[in-house]
């Protein structure tokens, strides 16, 4: 909360944060691989455009907080700047900053006509009642007007967000515009015009990545196929139900809290229903308790971190045991795990590709929202599927000619295209 840390935390030093210079190593060693221009690398190694805010709220108790938040513009050569809003206590300028960079390159490397873009407030939503993030989330729209618009920059939801605060978002949006703007986010309630699939897009892609993956490395997905998940949020739940109707066991889940673990398979939709009743998967019936680190190292075909960023480092890669890691949070792998597992022969879906599908059907809600002609969920999850493959091929390909890890070969396949467009368009002035 405001004011129990150090300001320095929260902006200061930024560049140098291990997350921030994690993702630049990365796109440095991809970028290798490419013979980037190293003009375009120098651009890409710092945001465009970063806004910090200090958002004043009203508690129910009477007092004030002030809350610090950013948005992050990071590039936006292919089109406007696209990137999720998260609510955390650990928010900071260079996390929302190596977020950006990714959302850049996640867009780029799925062909998706917008930049990249993340925002975020310091704060514990879970301590927060429903009128106080309503209260946290007008203001801080208010306070980031200037950058946000369907033409300049469309936020989503992440961590600690969904579609009642985008709903919040694009009403205090609209109401200082004068008329309704449904454009400027995306994962708002189908009601006022967000698009069928949305909610479950992030899980669903990542599996329609794994089964791309299992096909390559002649992995049955049935119900031998055991499968553990860190984060039970919109990434994790969704993930965890498609993959189960697919035939996978999910033996284990987590929360912050920590986790359950049941070698039969956990009942999700019970667990669902007590994290509704309880916020907490901690004290679930069906199954014994494993720590977020234990269920780490589980011996599971599939591991699903979908929770926060550097959950895998150098000191716990050893110990992962699965054989196809799939990213649906964004940064869980340090550059030094991701070495290691790719030592060990571990299969890395690395982020950009594992949870693009959130970012592909926000693209195409947007899409219907500006031609206010919606499509069929099967459209959506179709054209999903088209996306996903197509990206995932590209890597895969990557992969194999240039004996290089998933990693670095999606990042490299996306910086192809971008950087072409970076060229194209040239240097102002
Ligand atoms: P969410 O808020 O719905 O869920 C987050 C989950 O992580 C919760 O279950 C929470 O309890 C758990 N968690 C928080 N701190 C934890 C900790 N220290 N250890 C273990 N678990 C912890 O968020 P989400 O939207 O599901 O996002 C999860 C991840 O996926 C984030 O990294 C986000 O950036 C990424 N992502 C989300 C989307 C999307 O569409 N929502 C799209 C792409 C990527």
């Amino acid at each position: 909360m405001s004011g129990s840390y150090e300001f320095d935390d929260v902006i200061v030093g930024w560049e140098n944060h291990p997350f921030y210079t994690s993702v630049l190593q990365v796109m440095e060693k991809a970028g290798r691989a490419i013979q980037l221009d190293p003009n375009v690398y120098n651009r890409l190694s710092k945001p465009k455009r970063v806004l910090y805010v200090s958002v004043p709220v009203r508690m129910d108790d009477g007092s004030i907080q002030v809350f610090d938040g950013f948005r992050v513009q990071h590039n936006t050569t292919l089109g406007p700047a696209k990137g999720g809003i998260r609510y955390h206590v650990d928010v900071n300028l260079a996390e929302t900053s190596a977020l950006a960079m990714l959302m850049t390159l996640k867009n780029s490397l799925v062909g998706l006509p917008l930049g990249g873009a993340k925002g975020g407030i310091r704060c514990d939503p879970n301590k927060m009642s429903r009128r106080e993030k309503q209260a946290l989330t007008r203001r801080y729209t208010s306070e980031i007007f200037m950058l946000i618009g369907p033409d300049k920059d469309i936020p989503a939801p992440d961590i600690g967000t969904d579609a009642q605060t985008m709903a919040w978002l694009m009403d205090t949006y609209s109401s200082q515009v004068g008329h309704v703007v449904p454009g400027v986010v995306t994962g708002k309630p189908i009601e006022i015009g967000g698009s069928l699939g949305r909610v479950d897009a992030t899980g669903r892609g990542v599996v329609y990545n794994i089964i791309e993956a299992a096909k390559r490395l002649r992995l049955d997905l049935n119900d031998k196929t055991r499968v553990a998940i860190q984060g039970f949020g919109n990434v994790g739940y969704y993930s965890a139900k498609i993959l189960a109707n697919v035939g996978c066991t999910i033996v284990a889940v987590s929360d912050v809290s920590g986790g359950i673990y049941n070698s039969k398979g956990v009942n999700l939709e019970e667990l669902r229903t007590y994290i509704a009743q309880h916020r907490t998967v901690k004290g679930f019936p069906g199954g014994d308790f494993v720590s977020n680190d234990e269920l780490l190292e589980l011996d599971v075909d599939i591991l699903i971190p979908a929770a926060l960023s550097g959950q895998i480092t150098e000191k716990n890669a050893d110990k992962i045991k699965c054989k196809i890691l799939a990213e649906g949070a964004n940064g869980p792998t340090t550059s030094e795990a991701n070495e290691i597992l790719f030592s060990k022969g571990v299969f890395t879906i690395p982020d950009i590709l594992a949870n693009s599908g959130g970012v592909i059907v926000s693209y195409f809600e947007w899409v219907q929202g500006l031609q206010n002609f919606f499509w069929s969920e099967k459209d959506v999850n179709n054209k999903l599927w088209e996306k996903v493959s197509h990206a995932f091929n590209r890597v895969y390909e990557f992969h194999l000619s240039k004996k290089m890890d998933m990693r670095h070969s999606a990042i490299a396949v996306s910086l192809e295209h971008l950087s072409k467009a970076m060229l194209y368009r040239g240097f102002f002035p």
